[in-house]
């Protein structure tokens, strides 16, 4: 029967983006389509096993998943993921401290799927790279912004993860030695300003230290999210719009640092943040070109990714397997 090929043929691959808010399980196909996705709050679980106890299930039960042997993998991408040796490592934004043996836990529970784990950001990147925007280019940076600040750098078609597998974290390259204290454990980390609560900090100072007028006021301060900010900034309010130029300017320096380093001809936002638009794209190229050493000025694009939200970094986990089947 002609059928039975492509029966024979049909895989899946589960690509899992762990994040400090939300969690998101997707089950991709071997067309690289994710045909089923589940999220759930990463911090609700007290305990490791628990919480990846409960993916594992949650796979299991995935309805297009008619057979277990048809999982080819499991690909994860979480918060100081370390790729060398399947660990989560003393990640700042999740509840579970110290040395998690991600790839361990699940493989007691699901003992013939392969599982491989990275940094979250090396895993959006890897998305951006295989099925978005970066798919011609060699030398790109990813960063993420959301509960944390997250990169991925690709040079030369590699993502690089340096000798211990912890490349790229540049949410914790220091802006202000004497700022923000970091949930690193030091102070002034990028992170502080421009992950989302980090811009909500920025937004609450201008809010104190200025009498503008602002419907950012309207809202309880413990309630304000980068959602209310963007909108209204969009809408005109000045300091919702103050807010996104300190962060812009803050990001921009970083970046026209990290140029420095590996030259790339493309950095790509990424995040709920980066869902802003232009009123963080716009600061932030003209602050970002500003701060750039000459011989860099006017050759680097900054983009969102061009993949939807979720679906890079879950795509990205998938494609960790794939790059081995
Ligand atoms: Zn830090």
């Amino acid at each position: 029967m002609n059928n039975s090929n492509s029966y024979r043929d049909k895989y899946f691959i589960a690509g899992i983006d762990i994040g400090g808010t939300s969690t998101v399980i997707g089950l991709v196909d071997n067309n690289n389509q994710i045909v089923q996705r589940k999220a759930i709050h990463t911090a609700t679980y007290e305990y490791a096993e628990a919480f990846f106890n409960e993916i594992c299930d949650i796979i299991k039960n995935f309805d297009q998943l008619s057979d277990i042997s048809l999982l080819k993998g499991i690909g994860i991408g979480a918060p100081n993921g370390n790729y060398y040796k399947g660990t989560i490592e003393f990640a700042a934004n999740l509840r579970w401290k110290g040395v998690i043996p991600v790839v361990e836990i699940i493989q007691q529970k699901l003992p013939e799927v392969p599982v491989i784990l990275t940094n979250d950001a090396n895993a959006a990147a890897i998305g951006e790279m295989m099925y978005g925007d970066a798919k011609d280019k060699k030398d790109f940076i990813m960063i993420t912004l959301g509960t944390g600040v997250g990169s991925g750098i690709v040079v030369n078609g590699e993502l690089v993860y340096g000798h211990d597998g912890f490349a790229g974290e540049i949410g914790h390259t220091i802006y202000n030695p004497n700022g923000r204290l970091c949930g690193c454990g030091r102070k002034g980390c990028l992170e502080t300003y421009t992950s989302a609560s980090g811009i909500v900090k920025t937004a609450v100072e201008l809010l104190i230290r200025k009498s503008d007028d602002s419907e950012l006021r309207n809202i309880p301060i413990d309630e304000l999210t980068t959602l209310h900010i963007g909108n209204a900034a969009n809408r005109g309010d000045k300091i919702a719009i103050e807010t996104f130029d300190i962060t812009a300017e803050i990001l921009a320096v970083k970046l026209a640092d990290s140029v420095a380093h590996t030259s790339p001809s493309a950095i790509y936002i990424f995040g709920g943040v980066a869902n802003a638009g232009a009123v963080l794209l716009e600061p932030l190229t003209t602050y970002f070109e500003e701060n750039l050493l000459q011989i860099f000025k006017n050759k680097i694009q900054i983009k969102t990714s061009a993949l939807p939200q979720n679906d890079a970094a879950i795509l990205g986990a998938a494609a960790l397997i794939k790059k081995e089947l």
